[in-house]
């Protein structure tokens, strides 16, 4: 109802060996996209409550025909499973750096971006040093979009963090990149690994922005990250702000960052109608 291209799978015999299956289209689909550049970056502003600009998250989409994309949530669980999602965030890193060097002298798109532009980045790639290598060498090669660029990690089922892993993003944020753990309250370990890794900030997951009305353990959580954003003196992003109401009872807790769509739905960036320059 919301527009949303969500696919659905049935299979009346063998439900794993359709797992499969789909998991071998969705790669094959991903590798052509990666080669064919059929992925593209939306954007989805953050703001504070009189709509002042922050910055903006990317947010990928498959193009999928002249004018459907599919959204993430469909793919990206079988690019984990097939080992292809440290080539799409890799394709992610890439495009947002192309975009931010843009930015430097294209005025309309640095407008358009405001004071940052974020990228999601999963925690398996993240425990990948090539990757880790290619994007700090990316970011030495062109230091002037750095304290532009924010990354945001999503932890999914892992729970430990490895020296490697710690030193990946104690690099990234002395190379002056902001770095916030996405997802917070849905995690698995969200308070624990605040004690293991410095960040920059959190983002309140939408979940909990949703039921903050009516669940009292969603209020609590909410209540308890603002508590401690404030005393680690962390950056605080609520997403999912969908509703007045929503609004209010963030700022009663002293949250100023909000991203949602009572403010801006995701939208592709409007330089992606021109061919990007390559790096
Ligand atoms: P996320 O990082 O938590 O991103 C926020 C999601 O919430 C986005 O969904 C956004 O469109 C949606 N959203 C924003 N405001 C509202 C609202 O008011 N109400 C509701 N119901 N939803 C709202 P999207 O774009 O479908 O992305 C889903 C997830 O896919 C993201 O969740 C993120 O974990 C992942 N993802 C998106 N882009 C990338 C990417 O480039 N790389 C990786 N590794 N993951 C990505
Ligand atoms: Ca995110
Ligand atoms: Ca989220
Ligand atoms: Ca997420």
């Amino acid at each position: 109802d919301q527009g949303r291209n969500r696919f659905r799978f049935y299979s009346s015999r063998d439900p794993k060996l359709s797992l499969i299956q789909q998991d071998l289209n969705w790669a094959h689909k991903i590798r052509t996209a990666i080669h064919e550049e059929q992925f593209e970056l939306f954007h989805q502003q953050i703001n504070t409550a009189d709509g002042t600009l922050l910055g903006v998250e990317c947010l990928l989409r498959l193009r999928d025909g002249e004018h459907h994309h599919i959204f993430p949530d469909a793919f990206i669980p079988a690019a984990e499973r097939m080992g292809l999602l440290k080539h799409i965030d890799r394709w992610v890193a890439q495009r947002a750096a192309q975009l931010l060097t843009q930015s430097l002298s294209d005025s309309s798109l640095a407008a358009e971006i405001g004071s940052y532009l974020s990228i999601n980045l999963s925690s398996g790639t993240l425990a990948d040093s090539e990757f880790a290598f290619w994007l700090l060498e990316l970011l030495d090669a062109h230091p002037g979009i750095c304290s532009k660029l924010r990354i945001e990690i999503t932890e999914t089922e892992r729970i430990s963090w490895t020296r490697e892993e710690i030193g990946f993003v104690d690099r990234l944020r002395a190379q002056g990149v902001l770095v916030m753990l996405d997802d917070f309250g849905m995690g698995y370990n969200s308070f624990d690994v605040l004690k293991k890794v410095r960040f920059d900030g959190i983002k309140l997951d939408r979940q909990v922005v949703r039921d903050l009305g009516s669940d009292p353990v969603d209020r609590a959580l909410a209540v308890a990250s603002a508590a401690i954003a404030r005393s680690m003196g962390l950056q605080l992003v609520a997403e999912g702000v969908e509703t007045q109401d929503d609004l209010a009872a963030l700022l009663e807790l002293g949250i100023h960052h909000f991203q949602g769509y009572m403010f801006h739905r995701p939208k592709p960036f409007a330089s992606e109608l021109m061919q990007p320059e390559p790096l």
